[in-house]
């Protein structure tokens, strides 16, 4: 009898000790962004970990190449699973479009391997960034893409997907989703190129909300859910993993997606 109680016993704590572990990294206090001191904190930050990664749904751990689906065998280009963890890092510089707010420098790399030009990759972000249905547009910041030699504040990368693992660790992607990791915005070649059943087809526009909600991370916001049925989803939901009766919405401060 005592035997049988101790094991039970043993096993509880076995089973209170995973329990505990079992957090996710991101759940841990530390800087609410990775903006230097000094920066402008946007008005209602929910913000409260170093890192921000999207929950993982089911991790693939194929060494192959990717097509998210097999009815998109013919289209698209094929993402390598893995990669050398070298980048090219974009040559041209661009300024802000607007005169009002923190500017927020930032640089670009694509992984070499990768199917993407880095010079299109970076402008493709900086038309993003810079739109009036972005963070620009609330009037709190402007994003400024530097050159080599310059000093930036914030570094993309588009990355294969196991070296998105490595760029967003101890985040949990498993090898499908991206993350912002204290002063990198690591964006998923995988997500890149075929988006997310929530944006279809649409990857354009999944590209617009993946470059917003990734950046609204390195300015201090976190998670929100969707604030009610038919409503545009807030930039900060999770819409990668779907919409829960919210629209689709990739701005932070418009919905709409033409
Ligand atoms: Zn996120």
């Amino acid at each position: 009898m005592v035997c049988a109680v101790l094991v039970w016993c043993l096993a509880v704590t076995i089973g209170i000790v995973a329990w505990a572990n079992r957090a996710e990294p991101s759940a841990g206090a530390g800087p609410q962004s990775a903006l230097p001191p000094g920066s402008t904190q946007p008005s209602q930050p929910v913000a409260s970990s170093p890192g921000d990664a999207e929950s993982v749904p089911e991790p693939d751990r194929s060494d192959r190449p990717s097509r998210d689906a097999p009815d998109e065998e013919d289209e698209g280009p094929v993402i390598p699973a893995a990669g050398s963890g070298t980048y090219v890092r974009q040559q041209q510089s661009a300024e802000p479009r607007t005169d009002s707010g923190l500017v927020i420098t930032y640089d670009v790399r694509v992984e070499k391997g990768l199917p993407f030009d880095v010079d299109e990759v970076a402008s493709t972000i900086h038309q993003i960034l810079n739109d009036k249905r972005s963070w620009t547009g609330t009037g709190e910041w402007r994003f400024e893409l530097v050159g080599p030699g310059e000093k930036a504040d914030l570094h993309a990368y588009l990355a294969t997907p196991k070296t998105t693992d490595k760029l967003c660790a101890p985040l949990l992607t498993g090898g499908e989703v991206s993350c912002r990791n204290g002063d990198k915005v690591v964006l998923n070649a995988k997500r890149w190129a075929f988006g997310a059943e929530a944006y279809g087809k649409d990857v354009t526009n999944y590209r617009r909300y993946l470059v917003n909600h990734e950046f609204g991370h390195a300015l201090g916001f976190g998670h929100v859910d969707c604030p009610g049925e038919g409503k545009p989803a807030p930039i900060m939901m999770q819409q990668t993993k779907g919409l829960d009766g919210c629209k689709r919405n990739p701005w932070p401060a418009g919905n709409d997606d033409d």
